[in-house]
């Protein structure tokens, strides 16, 4: 038996941006339909309000900020579907960042909208008007999927808006749902592969998880009483989102959110579904352990000797309450792992006998 010495890629997460966002939550506006499992109210923690007071309040915001000295922000309006407003109120989204603009409280803006509601003529208006990124809600590319969650287009339709979005000259955000009605953690890895392996075919600067939940006052918690909808257990997510996360790590495709974030109302209406506000923690942790592991199980060696570690893993490393250290003890870690500088994960193993 020898020890042998390797090591692993691990490289530093791709980031969309480093600078500020100014979400401006614009909750159904614009929207054709409420989406099965849509409660955009509680998810961005603000009742739809009139337009003209959401983008005063927004102004207001932005020269708070110039107040106290921070920098120009990324406007980001979110929560409906940006180009399909009424003209009037798409307007005067626009207007408002032109203020801002010519004010120096802002540099550029993004939305986030429908695939079946972008066309070349709406992205052209809105690279002309300085927006830099344009998040699809995809949710997933699987034909069979989405006519389940009853989303109004199909997998080809989700395919031609992320290409008509970069052919336009903007930035792409696409957001997936693991366990939406009709998608398996095979399609959402499958829907995660597209985007990382066939870059030629879509090319997303940023990609959001949202594992889908069961929020009160939706058509899914009626499904979900019927019992007619299951969602996902959260062990079935942390294992897909570990997968998904490896995948865009190496593609070096930002993950820029996994999970909804816990706004005030969430924990009231939140009925079922896997839900953990360690969720990201979790993920990552699962995603390099399943790393290190795969790396053993490739080069057929048994339990590990030595672990070196980028130190920006500490963080995560044993996962939500150390609640990883038996699994590594079962891959053979004795001691804590040593915390390094650079991107490799070195490996120090016997081989086996
Ligand atoms: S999922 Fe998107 S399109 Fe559907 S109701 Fe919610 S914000 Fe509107």
């Amino acid at each position: 038996m020898t020890n042998i010495l390797f090591s692993l890629p691990w490289p530093l997460p791709a980031r969309a941006t480093r600078q500020p966002i100014v979400p401006v939550f614009l909750p159904y506006a614009g929207c054709p339909v409420r989406c099965v499992f849509c409660a955009q109210h509680i998810q961005t923690g603000r009742n739809p309000a009139p337009l003209a007071a959401t983008l005063k309040t927004a102004l207001a915001v932005l020269r708070h900020r110039r107040e106290q000295g921070l920098p120009p922000a990324e406007l980001a309006f979110y929560g409906g579907t940006f180009t399909a407003q009424p003209p009037a109120a798409l307007r005067a989204c626009l207007n408002l960042f032109e203020t801002a603009c010519r004010q120096g409280l802002a540099s550029t803006f993004r939305c986030s909208t429908r695939p079946d509601a972008v066309d070349t003529p709406r992205l052209a208006l809105l690279r002309d008007a300085g927006c830099s990124m344009v998040e699809l809600g995809i949710q997933s590319f699987d034909d069979a999927a989405l006519a389940a969650a009853r989303r109004g287009y199909d997998g080809a339709c989700a395919h031609a808006a992320c290409q008509a979005v970069t052919a336009a000259g903007l930035r792409l955000g696409v957001q997936l749902m693991p366990g939406m009605p009709g998608v398996t953690p095979e399609i959402f890895l499958r829907d995660v592969s597209r985007l990382c392996t066939n870059p030629a075919a879509v090319t997303a600067h940023a990609v959001r998880f949202y594992p889908c939940v069961v929020m009160e006052g939706t058509e899914l918690a009626r499904l979900w009483r019927e019992g007619r909808y299951i969602p996902w257990p959260l062990e079935t997510t942390l294992d897909a989102l570990a997968e998904a996360w490896l995948m865009a790590l190496h593609a070096r495709m930002p993950v820029i959110r996994m999970g909804l974030a816990p706004e005030n109302d969430l924990a009231a209406a939140l009925l079922a579904g896997p839900w953990d506000p360690a969720l990201g923690t979790r993920v990552m942790a699962r995603a390099l352990f399943r790393h290190v592991r795969r790396g053993l199980e490739a080069r057929g060696l048994r339990g590990l000797i030595r672990l070196e570690v980028p130190r920006r893993c500490q963080g995560y490393f044993w996962g939500a309450h150390s609640e990883l250290r038996a699994a590594w003890a079962g891959l053979g870690l004795a001691t804590p792992p040593v915390w390094s500088t650079g991107h490799l994960i070195r490996i120090e193993a016997r081989s086996a006998p």
